[in-house]
């Protein structure tokens, strides 16, 4: 078993979330790491968030890892399960805890903010396509793009 010497950030919650964390590696039958808890701290707090964002975030905690470190925990978290991607149009690839709810995404056009939309009807697939005759759909990836209250706001 692996040791995780640090200590989980001051605040509300944070020892709960660690173990939480802990809990979804070790399901997935991943070794628990000072890097991939990092990631899963900085996703908690920052779903959506791209690989630079997330390194950035994770400086003050892990200052010695390194981008291509971060984007190999990503890429073991998501072949795990552990993490959902997703890639909007013209933009860096997105990274969330939030998994198998088959939910969908509304992106702001101007600034890139990504929000979370519930899935419509409550289970995949959540849409019914006129599918080629013997294509099961299994599911529906839907990004619905506009612009955030903020940018909304700012246009009128
Ligand atoms: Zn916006
Ligand atoms: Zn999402």
């Amino acid at each position: 078993m692996d040791l995780v010497a640090t200590a989980p950030a001051a605040g509300s919650g944070a020892l709960e979330r660690r173990v939480a964390h802990e809990g979804m590696l070790r399901t997935r039958g991943l070794r628990v790491t000072r890097g991939r808890l990092a990631v899963l701290d900085v996703l908690a707090a920052q779903p959506h968030a791209d690989a630079d964002a997330i390194h950035r975030a994770m400086a003050s905690a892990e200052p010695s890892i390194s981008l291509q470190s971060v984007h190999n925990v990503l890429a073991a978290l998501h072949e795990a399960g552990v993490l959902r991607r997703f890639q909007p149009a013209r933009s860096a690839a997105r990274y969330e805890l939030r998994v198998d709810d088959n939910h969908h995404h509304a992106v702001c056009s101007r600034c890139g903010r990504v929000e979370d939309v519930d899935c419509v009807t409550g289970e995949a697939p959540c849409l019914h396509a006129p599918a080629p005759a013997g294509f099961a759909v299994m599911q529906a990836e839907v990004t619905f793009w506009g612009l955030c209250a903020a940018c909304a706001a700012t246009e009128r």
